[in-house]
């Protein structure tokens, strides 16, 4: 109790100066979404200045000696307090995220910021031309920034930990290839012995006016949780979530006449908003306040989205609605062959438009073309070739371009290594945890059909999402289900609704 007490005003202190980082991240938060969803083009450049000094005051403060000596000073207070109390997560989580960042020197952080930047939009002309040997020499300085940055910490059993450890505390490459090589082992047959059942979908094809497209989202995240108090929904071409603050959630999404990718992206972007939306209050402003991960979050955007948004039981709620909003293009589609055909499996080249079943191996090629990359097995130059071969592979597909190949993808150009495999153990955790809802909370595809959401939601945000940051994410997954990230209810998920 003596610790307790004496490192009181150490903590009082370390609480001051992490709500003051996180207020800066807010104001980021607000100059990223504004430049993605309503500055006008010209103000490009200044923006980036803006940002780079904001960015560059949060560095400074985050790396800063205070926080140091504060986090030393609480050490003892640390070894005594319950391991998963909200105090003992903070002290875990600012002293991870602060020797993350004091690793970093300064001026490699900048140039991986500046070299983002130029890559970015180097990748915007390359892929509009399909020219990848205009990309080249932005792939290949990104790949050595990022041998530089593997360089600033520790050796790991393999280097791509230390990328993974960026966004997935605690997973290993290891572990992602194991998954990753039972999925790949499944998949592909269960692939193959879909291949040819195609169904008739031209309807799908639209048109769907774009007003009437806005009126089914806006339903559908109604009935979802969504509230104009809280949340906002604007266009954007690449959809995305954010929440800046406390009670401000906003997501994107884009609307396509010619199909209705919107509705599913917007469920997607909610999952996001959701999971943002339901942390604890009493967490805001501070480093616990959001998500534990890009794998957890992904799971719960591919829960609202494919797990809900898929099932039978919502669409035994909404179809009828659907097609008094568009009744010149699927009045006269029954229920059954509209589901049917939302959830075709049907290999394709571009991974955001890619069906539950194969969406797994665009994220397996890429995870293991970004690990041959970073060892040096596999040169710059030779990526197309690497790429499509393996497109041949997994996806029994010719890659007619670049464009639709290994350039279809922002995140090399932004230096996004060891991401792409959140996505798809995202995919995996859903599942698990989801089993674990239809066991507490009861027959979801019944309650859906009755147009219910908010059992589902509520478990959720008990069980998942008002923790925010306290348990790092495989932790979280094994005190909601029992047992570590583990591919099998999600292949047996799979090969139940689409195998034979
Ligand atoms: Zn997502």
């Amino acid at each position: 109790l003596t610790v307790v007490e004496a490192a009181t005003p150490a903590l009082d202190r370390l609480r001051a100066v992490l709500a003051e980082i996180a207020d800066l991240r807010h104001a980021e938060q607000i100059l990223d979404w504004d430049s993605r969803v309503s500055m006008p083009h010209a103000g490009a450049e200044a923006r980036a200045d803006a940002t780079a000094t904001l960015t560059r005051m949060i560095h400074e403060r985050a790396v800063g000696d205070e926080v140091g000596e504060l986090l030393e000073q609480l050490a003892p207070l640390e070894r005594e307090l319950e391991p998963a109390s909200a105090e003992a997560a903070l002290i875990r989580v600012a002293r991870r995220d602060w020797e993350r960042y004091r690793s970093v020197p300064g001026d490699l952080a900048a140039e991986l910021a500046h070299s983002s930047a130029i890559a970015v939009a180097a990748w915007d002309v390359a892929k509009a031309t399909s020219d990848f040997a205009g990309f080249r020499p932005h792939l290949e300085r990104q790949l050595e920034l990022k041998r530089r940055y593997i360089g600033c910490f520790p050796p790991a059993e393999d280097e791509y930990d230390i990328l993974l450890e960026d966004w997935e505390e605690g997973m290993t490459t290891a572990r992602v290839a194991a998954i990753f090589d039972e999925l790949r082992a499944r998949l592909v047959p269960l692939i193959e012995g879909v291949r040819g059942r195609d169904a008739d979908d031209s309807f799908l094809r639209g048109p769907f006016p774009l007003a009437a497209q806005k009126e089914a989202s806006r339903r559908v995240l109604e009935a979802f949780g969504y509230s104009g108090e809280e949340w906002r929904v604007d266009e954007t071409p690449h959809p995305f979530a954010s929440n800046p603050g406390l009670g401000d959630v906003r997501l994107t999404t884009h609307y396509d006449e010619t199909n209705l990718h919107s509705l599913f992206s917007s469920m997607h972007e909610f999952g996001h908003g959701v999971y943002e939306w339901g942390v604890a209050p009493e967490l805001a402003r501070t480093p616990l306040g959001s998500g534990t991960s890009s794998a957890i979050h992904e799971s719960q955007s591919r829960t609202w989205e494919n797990l809900v948004g898929r099932s039978d039981g919502f669409w035994r709620w909404f179809y009828a609605d659907l097609q008094a909003i568009f009744p010149d293009v699927i009045g006269e589609v029954e229920r059954e062959r509209f589901v049917a055909a939302t959830n075709a499996v049907r290999p394709g080249l571009i991974r955001i438009d890619a069906d539950e079943a194969t969406y797994g191996l665009h994220i397996i090629l890429r995870f293991e073309l970004e690990r041959e990359l970073l060892d040096g097995r596999l040169a710059v130059v030779d990526v197309p070739e690497a790429w499509n071969a393996r497109v041949r592979d997994y996806l029994g597909l010719d890659v007619p371009d670049d464009a639709r190949g290994v350039l279809q993808d922002m995140h090399w150009a932004i230096g996004l290594f060891g991401y792409f495999p959140t996505y798809q153990l995202g995919n995996v955790v859903s599942v698990q945890i989801w089993r674990r809802a239809q066991e507490d909370v009861g027959d979801l595809d019944e309650q859906f059909a009755r147009g219910e959401f908010a059992p589902l939601r509520e478990w959720l945000t008990e069980h998942v999402y008002r923790h925010g940051r306290i348990y790092p994410p495989e932790e979280l997954v094994r005190r909601v289900t029992g047992e570590g990230i583990d591919a099998e209810p999600y292949l047996a998920y799979l090969e139940g609704k689409f195998g034979s």
